[in-house]
């Protein structure tokens, strides 16, 4: 067989193996909606459908907060007026990065980080916003809340091993640290998922938002559930609305190819997060490089001296799919000498292999929660979206958009993606405002109904 023969072969291998086709997603979406029944009736399943305590707001919700956003490579502290007739500005913010050796440290030193974060931003701001004491968690891993200011995590994704904190309420352990900061006034009062924030944010000034989806370093995503269909709230009025978080990333009724599992082999948190690992940021690049090894071992694809420029664990990232997929030469900017252009163009089809199955398993259970809630897909829905995924890599939701027309057809025209930028942290203070009038910890229901 030729060169070209044989790498054109390849490359339809690949395709298959990264496949998602329609009768795929259809599957998919059945097997999704089977674990969302078994997670909210408390029963054992991949999709742990956490409760947040809070519902949706109504717009009027009014006042300034102050928000503390952990995604998982970024932590951003911000303050956030909301108008009352829903309009939301951020009116400071911060952009900090988390160092890498916090991500293996102890829980006091990486909590210490987060305060001294929030120390930094009040010492450039003190002169605007001293007055904001109220402070939002958007705190973006697995936790179980049984109050709206209370959670504990389950377990660390992302990359983080940060020791002492599984199990721990993480509220108590920011509180615990801000105080060691001497920043004792500060009332932490809301802790939420950033999808959860993602929802509130949109919801404020759109009430027609029912999914907040987070498509960054990992991926999740909450929708509006009725109390009554929710194991162990009997504490809540049945027909009251709580945003229910469903932890999607650990989804694992999807079949894994040899390269999502040779990723998950050497993963921190082996047969964790299925879907994450298929779908996120985090992933996309070291998915990238186990395919380039493969190909340049097969000999279709630059030569074997080269292969120690794809040795490194997690020296891809999902900029580079992106970039190279939009026709950038990141070849040469590895600095790889002479290679061709039909090297790139290969690396760029393969980029679009690995992304183009992102987004259609994205589209796929966006598509599974939305006709969970409305079968028929009647009205509009809403769909507020945040992370880097989806708001810089040009053909992520072009590509998850056809996943949905393919599914309805006409009908998808009623899913509304809407980029959501920085709605994990206005979520924040949205939260904090709703939570002020719902439930915590050392009180009773009081909401309205
Ligand atoms: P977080 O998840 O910490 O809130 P982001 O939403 O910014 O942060 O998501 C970060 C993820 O987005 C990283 O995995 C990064 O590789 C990816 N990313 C950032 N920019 C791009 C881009 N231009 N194209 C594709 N992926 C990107
Ligand atoms: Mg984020």
């Amino acid at each position: 067989m030729t060169d070209s023969g044989q790498k054109e072969k390849m490359m339809t291998h690949l395709e298959e193996l990264f496949g998602f086709d329609l009768e795929q997603a259809r599957t998919f979406i059945s097997f999704f909606q089977d674990e969302m029944k078994r997670g909210l009736a408390g029963n054992q399943s991949s999709l742990k459908m956490i409760p947040s305590y809070i519902g949706r707001p109504i717009g009027s919700e009014q006042g300034e907060y102050m928000a503390l956003d952990l995604g998982g490579t970024n932590l951003r502290v911000l303050t956030v007026r909301l108008d009352g007739r829903g309009g939301a500005s951020v009116t400071a913010a911060r952009r900090f990065t988390v160092p890498q050796s916090l991500m293996h440290a102890t829980g006091h030193e990486l909590f210490d980080f987060l305060a001294r974060c929030v120390s930094s931003f009040l010492d450039d701001h003190s002169s605007k916003n001293t007055r904001s004491r109220h402070l939002a968690f958007t705190f973006s891993f697995p936790v179980v809340q049984n109050a709206v200011n209370s959670g504990i995590l389950l377990r660390w994704t992302k990359g983080f091993a940060v020791s002492g904190v599984e199990g721990k309420d993480v509220v108590a352990m920011l509180a615990d640290a801000l105080s060691r900061q001497c920043l004792k006034n500060f009332r932490v009062a809301a802790l939420a998922n950033d999808t959860v924030g993602t929802l509130m944010a949109k919801c404020y000034a759109d009430p027609d938002c029912d999914m907040g989806v987070i498509l960054g370093t990992g991926t999740n995503a909450c929708y509006p559930e009725k109390a009554g269909r929710i194991a162990n709230m009997s504490n809540v009025p049945e027909n009251r609305e709580i945003i229910v978080n469903l932890e999607w990333g650990d989804f694992n009724r999807i079949e894994q190819n040899i390269f999502d599992q040779a990723l998950d082999r050497q993963s921190l948190n082996p047969g964790a997060q299925r879907l994450e690992k298929m779908v996120s940021g985090m992933y996309l690049g070291e998915l990238l490089r186990l395919v380039l090894l493969n190909l340049i071992e097969k000999g279709v694809w630059l030569n074997p001296e080269q292969r120690c420029h794809f040795q490194r664990i997690h020296s891809l990232s999902s900029e580079h799919l992106s970039r190279a997929e939009a026709g950038e030469d990141i070849l040469s900017s590895m600095g790889i000498p002479g290679t061709t252009k039909e090297d790139a163009a290969l690396l760029a089809r393969v980029s679009h292999i690995i992304a183009a199955r992102a987004a259609r398993i994205a589209a796929a259970a966006i598509a599974a929660v939305v006709t969970w809630m409305d079968e028929n897909i009647e009205k509009r829905h809403s769909i507020a979206i945040d992370g880097s995924l989806f708001e810089k890599y040009p053909q992520f939701r072009t590509n998850m958009e056809s996943m949905l027309v393919e599914l309805y057809g006409g009908r998808s025209a009623h899913f509304d993606l809407c980029l959501t930028p920085d709605g994990s942290a206005v979520g924040a203070a949205v939260i904090a405002a709703v939570a002020a009038k719902t439930y915590t910890r050392d009180e009773e229901w009081v909401g309205d109904s």
